[in-house]
């Protein structure tokens, strides 16, 4: 089928929930992905921050492949070797001490959720109420469009459960002044990524997790966009050296599986005792052995030092369009999560982009977004700099 084809089966059969670009895409190798029409493009994008390590990239494809061979699925009413190794592997490398294995980024959140309300429930005097932040994104489950502080993923959904309240991101005293003695957890993003590439200040992180600290709270991260490798170290936690006391990740764990974990300290996992939250397809031994060679890979292709040094280059070359382009207002994000300030919408210079073969995404209308494979060269950067300028300039 050709990019026609398909977009007419698409826009026949499926709800229309996404507004999709008119290409669609079959076959990708590392940066770069083809259309059902035989063009190119590089993938800026990473298929929304999720193929960490590129397209079809050999060591997780032969782990995907060996492990097909064997078995794809493994009950959790059984017991899984994929699912033990990954588990030891993410705790061994993390603060934590347990791991829930799921299926997607809103799953492990939702989880985060509960075991925050039950470990409330157990050793936190029934306390269940959770502060989220303003502009975040949590996926778009209930329970997480409920925690997702952004009026229009709510609308219509309602009645929404309660215990959710929101503040003002990097403002301390905003949150200060909202726990009351009914919270049980502080949860957010270490860099706001749907919500337009915004870091947290590291001095505000570690002033919540003194207050969660003094008030007896939980700290979750949601990591599902800033994990695995993400902004040039393991776990977005290790940039700031502040330790949540939850994290969740997804997106970048699988390199293109579908894959999710929520992983807490033995403190705050206790709450969570055989029958409290289960999943039938999570932990699956499929995507479990494509997430551990997503992690080994990580450590033996040095892909934390390829991503702080690209995405080092990769700002400074943004840099210059500061100054070059009257659109652009200024560069910001961490690690290979970049931003690109624009002075009004960005939806244009995405579709000119697409034309010109590189795809990137817009966020918070007016935020370009490049988050390329953390294994991205400085050839193709310049590459995609030089497709941005030449769109930016039209
Ligand atoms: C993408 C994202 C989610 C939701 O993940 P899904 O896999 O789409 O459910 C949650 N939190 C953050 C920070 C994300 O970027």
């Amino acid at each position: 089928m050709n990019n026609q084809e398909i977009i007419a089966l698409n826009e026949r059969y499926q709800f229309p929930l996404y507004a999709r670009a008119p290409i669609a895409l079959v076959r990708g190798q590392g940066c770069r992905v083809w259309d059902a029409d035989g063009k190119e493009y590089l993938d800026f994008f990473a298929s929304t921050v999720v193929t960490s390590l590129g397209h079809a990239h050999p060591r997780v494809t032969a782990a995907i492949v060996e492990q097909a061979g064997k078995i794809l699925h493994v009950s959790n009413l059984h017991h899984s070797e994929p699912q033990a190794i990954l588990a030891r592997m993410l705790c061994e490398r993390s603060f934590a001490s347990r791991v829930f294995l799921c299926n997607s980024g809103a799953e492990a959140n939702e989880a985060a959720i509960k075991l925050a309300r039950k470990y409330g429930a157990e050793y936190g005097d029934g306390r269940f109420e959770i502060l989220t932040m303003f502009g975040s994104f949590h996926g778009r489950t209930i329970a997480t469009i409920t925690a997702t502080g952004q009026e229009k993923v709510r609308l219509g959904f309602q009645p929404l459960p309660e215990g959710f309240r929101y503040v003002a991101y990097n403002d301390l005293e905003a949150v200060r002044a909202a726990v009351t003695p009914r919270t049980i957890a502080i949860f957010l993003e270490p860099l706001q990524g749907e919500g337009g590439i915004v870091a947290a200040d590291p001095v505000y992180l570690h002033a919540l997790r003194q207050l969660c600290d003094e008030k007896g709270l939980l700290l979750i991260f949601d990591e599902v966009q800033t994990g695995c490798g993400r902004l040039g170290t393991l776990f977005g936690y290790q940039r700031s050296g502040v330790v949540p006391d939850i994290m969740t990740l997804a997106k970048g764990l699988g390199s293109g599986v579908p894959i999710g974990a929520m992983l807490a300290n033995e403190r705050t996992a206790r709450a969570f005792t055989t029958g409290a939250h289960g999943t039938t397809f999570g932990g699956n031994a499929l995507t479990c052995a494509a997430a551990v060679a997503v992690l080994e890979s990580i450590e033996a292709e040095a892909i934390l030092e390829n991503c702080s040094k690209q995405g080092d280059y990769f700002r400074s070359r943004l840099s210059e369009l500061v100054t070059r382009c009257s659109r652009v207002r200024g560069v910001r994000g961490d690690g290979l999560l970049i931003g690109l300030e624009l002075d009004g919408p960005g939806a244009d210079v995405v579709e000119k982009c697409r034309e010109r073969g590189l795809l990137i995404n817009c966020t918070a209308e007016k935020i370009l977004r490049f988050s390329p494979p953390l294994i991205v060269t400085a050839e193709e950067i310049d590459r995609a700099v030089s497709i941005v300028a030449e769109a930016l300039a039209t």
